[in-house]
């Protein structure tokens, strides 16, 4: 007999770190826009691995180059050529249009490696004083777990009790161009690291013509512009990347999560040679980082966005689900908010928008609340109008449940 859902928590709960209070389905298959738990239940899932499935869950083009290229070569470190790489390397840089990528594999270790990229020009291009760089975010942000990213965030759940903390870092409150340009006036800033959208703070959209703004003043002091795009991007907010509503161009764009298409961490930073080529052999690097099995399936995961209409696909079903959301009785949900398939509902405080999530799944529709209001609506791109529908009536009923 197959195990069941309560003994997979069960298992869990005694052998695994408490890192994460998962929604209480154990899932054991995905398909496309589905996945299915033990006991064969069929869910929507609409968070997508935190938008890494953007492609749709086990997309059979991924699948075929991870068969083919696991049989191959996998992994031959950076200390060798791969035949691999260069081809991934020449096709993502000219698709963003940068002249250099680097290659890493999680969301966190490319923006890490974005504030060493930004850090290093500061020295070696602008002049700032050793160890004086200064890096600046906006207040809720999140760009991961590790020491580095924990220095960055306001979040107490991230940071409290891990101290001490990486100097060099400012936070200033997001959406707010006067606080951005007064924390990097500092002739010491080296950069300024941003999402195009918030994601973990709960799908936050700053007011149109922010991000250029900031590009500007960026510009203007002679500070990087960093877009941290490892949620927003690939297809999430309705274009390639979360920036392009905004017609700007970052000096350095981080990538990562549906790099992949949701087989295996892929991430990436983008930029141009003044920034780039100061980091020299033997400064940077990661053993994963660039290998075959990575490069083949992040062409691949690319080029299933684009040959599949993705982007357009998100944008159109995403103005169709927000149309429905904003239907939704407004004693219950007081707001809905996002781009593309990239939507939030704000569960009034008077509920539980946990509570709300455990009956989204008895209803077969799987989506997590953050900031314990707010629950993220981010589905695989390749929703068709019928599943919109349908899945727009499971959080329908479930709502009027409530
Ligand atoms: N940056 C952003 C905007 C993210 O949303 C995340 C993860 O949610 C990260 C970085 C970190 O990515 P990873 O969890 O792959 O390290």
């Amino acid at each position: 007999a197959s195990i069941s859902s309560e003994d997979i928590f069960a298992r869990e709960k005694l052998y695994g770190c408490h890192n994460y209070k998962p929604v209480p389905v154990a899932l054991s298959r995905g398909e496309g826009v589905y996945v299915w738990d033990v006991e064969g239940r069929r869910y929507y899932d609409f968070l997508s691995a935190y938008s890494a499935v953007n492609q749709g869950h086990c997309h059979p083009k991924l699948v075929e180059v991870m068969r083919e290229q696991c049989g191959v070569l996998t992994l031959t470190s950076r200390a060798f050529y791969n035949d691999a790489l260069g081809e991934y390397e020449e096709f993502i840089t000219k698709l963003f249009g940068y002249d250099k990528v680097l290659p890493m594999n999680s969301g966190v270790e490319a923006c890490d490696s974005a504030v060493k990229l930004a850090r290093r020009w500061a020295y070696d291009v602008k002049g700032v004083p050793d160890n004086k760089a200064k890096v600046v975010f906006a207040k809720d942000n999140f760009w991961g777990r590790s020491i580095a990213a924990i220095s960055a965030s306001n979040d107490p759940d991230s940071f409290a009790g891990f101290g001490p903390y990486v100097p060099g870092f400012e936070t200033v409150p997001y959406n707010d161009v006067a606080a951005v340009e007064k924390a990097i006036s500092d002739p010491n800033t080296a950069a300024f690291m941003v999402e195009p959208i918030q994601g973990e703070a709960g799908v936050v959209l700053p007011d149109a013509g922010y991000l250029r703004k900031v590009s500007e003043i960026c510009k203007k002091h002679n500070v990087l512009f960093i877009a941290d795009e490892v949620q927003t991007g690939l297809g999430r907010t309705g274009k390639l990347l979360a920036h392009y509503h905004d017609e700007v161009r970052p000096d350095i764009v981080i990538l990562g999560k549906a790099l992949s298409g949701g087989m295996y961490p892929v991430s990436a930073v983008l930029c141009d040679d003044p920034i780039m080529m100061n980091i020299k052999p033997g400064q940077h690097g990661s053993t994963y980082g660039g290998n075959p099995l990575a490069a083949k399936l992040g062409k691949a995961a690319l080029e299933v966005i684009i040959e599949e209409g993705l982007c357009e696909n998100s944008a159109v079903m995403g103005d169709l689900l927000m149309e429905r959301l904003r239907r939704l009785p407004t004693n219950v949900v007081s707001r809905v908010r996002g781009r593309g398939l990239f939507c939030a509902i704000v569960i009034n405080k008077k509920y539980d928008a946990w509570k709300v999530c455990l009956r989204l799944k008895e209803n077969g529709l799987l989506a997590k609340n953050t900031h314990g209001d707010i629950i993220r609506f981010a589905p695989p791109l390749i929703m068709n109008r019928e599943q919109i529908e349908e899945a727009a009536n499971i959080i329908e009923r479930t709502i009027s449940e409530i």
